[in-house]
């Protein structure tokens, strides 16, 4: 490697509060070199460590791990067993996801001290999810100062949704005052999804309007019309929209005040089981959509009824949405349900031959691993099945914003 040259190495972050999850990226390939996973973080008791080479076995161990800076260190030890240091130049950037952007960043962005001060003014918005991302961006920059850190932003793709779809109709001072708006989420994901959903159909991402379904234990559905989001299910949080593993997703604001009149409910209450026990597991005890599907199989009306209002709700969706693209060229399921729930699919799109919908029974029940259309080919729009891969796409935006 020549002076001021960048290796090809990413290492990705995803950091949560207990947990971090990271891989090594060759994007040379790109080859995944390591995947792993640190977890109970801070917890009583030991953490667990579990690391996944590009080849060779998983290697599983507890170890104490009181805080962010323990985990990173068993994780970059681990990948020096495996002969994968993580000093530049070999290693070109750390992208970190970081769940909340807000209005204030757009793209991805290398991180420096008026970065994270930013990304910390928006804690109140994600108050879950951004100190934990901060604590695994401190802790990166902390170990390894000469790497450029990448923040990667779950809300950036959504950034593009125009103001009348992006703003709640209530008192605009109000809105503005706690930053009130939607701001959407699983960004990441639809933008990698929307344009590999427009590369199997062999064209350009900017001529084709695509509906993604992104539906894993959270789901969200979004509307991309030539490359650019236009329009989102998730909101000021992930809890509006679709139907989710534990969400409920959309429901009459109302809810809550009458819970806090009838029930004498708190605010903490009412968001706990908004957030935690309603969903498919409210619904039926179940929140994994496998064990549903085989309840309903037996012929268990509970798991059938929230299958049903799972899939009422993703058919009004799909259906707003192809009035708010106009001209769909293709809609895509990714994510755990949507990768790999056949019955799902289908219930989804039937009847819908109007809008252009139609799956081909044979292909969406065939196995397969890869992105693939399901749709028969006579079919106005196609129907594909893409999985998602967010640690490439962090990856990929975070290689191509420190060059090589
Ligand atoms: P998240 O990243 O939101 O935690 P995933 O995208 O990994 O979620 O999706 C997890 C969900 O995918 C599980 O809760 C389960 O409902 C569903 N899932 C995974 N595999 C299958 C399968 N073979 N059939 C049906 N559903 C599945």
């Amino acid at each position: 490697m020549t002076p001021g040259q960048r290796g090809n190495r990413v290492l990705v972050l995803n950091s949560g509060s207990s947990s971090v999850k990271y891989q090594l990226l060759d994007m040379a390939g790109p080859t995944r070199l390591a995947v792993g996973l640190v977890e109970r973080i801070g917890e009583r008791g030991p953490g667990l460590l579990r690391h996944t080479p590009g080849e060779g076995d998983t290697r599983e161990r507890e170890l104490p791990v009181p805080d962010h800076r323990a985990a990173l260190e068993a994780a970059a030890g681990e990948l020096a067993a495996d002969g994968l240091g993580l000093d530049a130049p070999e290693l070109a950037a750390v992208g970190h996801r970081v769940v909340h952007g807000g209005r204030s960043f757009t793209e991805p962005t290398v991180v420096d001290d008026a970065v994270l001060a930013e990304i910390e003014r928006l804690v109140p918005l994600a108050p879950l999810h951004n100190p934990a991302n901060v604590a695994g961006i401190r802790t990166a920059m902390a170990l390894n100062p000469d790497v450029p850190q990448v923040a990667v932003f779950d809300t950036a793709f959504h950034t593009t949704i125009p103001e009348h779809a992006a703003r709640y109709a209530i008192d605009v001072r109000t809105a503005e005052e706690h930053r009130i708006r939607r701001y959407g989420f699983h960004g990441t994901s639809h933008a990698y999804v929307s344009r590999r959903t427009a590369a199997l159909l062999g064209r350009d991402p900017a001529e084709v309007n695509v509906i993604v379904l992104h539906l894993g234990n959270g789901a969200s559905a979004s509307a991309v019309a030539g490359g650019r989001c236009v329009e989102t299910s998730m909101g000021l949080t992930p809890l509006e929209g679709l139907v989710m593993g534990t969400r409920s997703g959309d429901i009459d604001p109302a809810v809550v005040f009458h819970l806090a009149r009838v029930a004498g409910m708190s605010a903490d209450e009412v968001d706990a089981l908004l957030n935690q026990r309603s969903g498919l597991a409210g619904l039926c005890g179940d929140n994994d959509m496998r064990e549903i599907l085989r309840r309903v199989e037996e012929g268990d009306g509970e798991a059938r009824l929230a299958f049903d209002i799972y899939i009422h709700r993703l058919r009004k969706y799909i259906g707003a949405y192809t009035a708010v693209l106009g001209r769909v060229d293709a809609l895509a399921f990714t994510a755990g349900v949507g990768e790999n729930a056949a019955p799902v699919r289908a219930a989804a799109v039937a009847g819908l031959t109007g809008l252009g919908l139609e799956i081909d029974e044979r292909l969406n029940t065939a196995r397969g691993r890869g992105a693939r259309l399901i749709s028969p080919e006579y079919a106005r729009v196609a129907v594909a099945v893409v999985p998602t891969d967010e640690e490439l796409e962090i990856a990929t935006q975070a290689f191509a914003l420190v060059g090589v």
